[in-house]
């Protein structure tokens, strides 16, 4: 009776300040496509004092107060097809099924052709440890913290032109190859690489494609990735105040010169980085 009062309490008090200020928080931009991000409005604080929890595709998703409103912030896998996807969502008044709309995007088409033919015809070795990697990738992208403040207003981790878009559908010496999960950053060997937003290194590790990779875990399922490092200057389980060095840039795994290969998960997926980067 008395957390239940004490979270209507709350909750009228946000939904005043959110009214008052405009938005307590920078959400990323909206972009209903595959490998965008959806906000999904879930109901107000008031009719819902206790933080809904959501769920895609079994995985926790970020929940967060925007406006006097609940809004999921949902990554849309790459490979999800238009139509509708639907979240499973918790409240105080139980359970339901909330869809949203994908709609259509054509992301941009690259030759690309690369010298080092090891690292596109692999080896029986290397083609073992690659998927190996690949496995303990995918359960570090699952990773989920949950926090009350995430910071998604994300600042350029590396200077340089960018290089490569994420999306891209690259077709390596001809052969197509997944399309790109990142955005690439043009710095050469040895600039610094810093966080996007405070958080806390998850992992480190040099892997076959990736080269020397750094995750930082900003809680809620959103995670930044920095690949192709030529050195690490942190370690798992440090504590990264936003825009603090991380590593220099290089060029190592498989990557065709020196550049910051940077990607963000959400919810388990990669999703477009430039989406955090440019806020509403
Ligand atoms: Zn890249």
């Amino acid at each position: 009776m008395t957390r239940r009062f004490y979270s209507v309490v709350l909750a009228a008090l946000l939904t005043i300040l959110t009214m008052a200020t405009g938005s307590a928080l920078a959400l990323p931009l909206a972009s209903n496509v595959p490998g965008g991000i959806a906000r999904v409005p879930l109901g107000t604080l008031l009719d819902y004092p206790d933080k809904p929890k959501a769920w895609l595709d079994g995985q926790s998703v970020w929940v967060a107060a925007d406006d006097g409103h609940w809004v999921a912030v949902v990554g849309v896998p790459l490979d999800t097809p238009t139509g509708t996807k639907t979240l499973r969502v918790a409240t105080n008044r139980g359970e339901r099924s909330v869809s949203f709309p994908v709609v259509e995007k054509r992301y941009a088409e690259q030759h690309v052709r690369l010298k080092d033919s090891s690292k596109i015809t692999l080896s029986p070795d290397d083609e073992k440890r690659a998927l190996a990697e690949i496995e303990r990738i995918q359960s570090l992208k699952k990773h989920w913290r949950e926090i009350d403040d995430t910071d998604s207003n994300f600042i350029r981790p590396a200077d340089g032109r960018l290089s490569s878009r994420f999306g891209l559908r690259r077709i390596f010496n001809g052969a197509p190859r997944a399309p790109h999960s990142g955005l690439d950053f043009a710095a050469p060997r040895g600039a610094p690489v810093i966080t996007a937003a405070s958080g806390r290194v998850l992992a480190m590790d040099d892997y076959f494609f990736n080269g020397k990779t750094v995750f930082v875990d900003h809680g809620n399922g959103l995670l930044s990735m920095y690949c192709h490092l030529d050195r690490i200057d942190v370690q798992p389980g440090d504590t990264l105040r936003k825009g603090q060095r991380l590593g220099l840039a290089g060029a190592t795994g498989r990557a065709s010169g020196p550049h910051l290969h940077w990607s963000v998960v959400l919810n388990g997926t990669m999703v477009d980085p430039e989406l955090f980067l440019t806020q509403r």
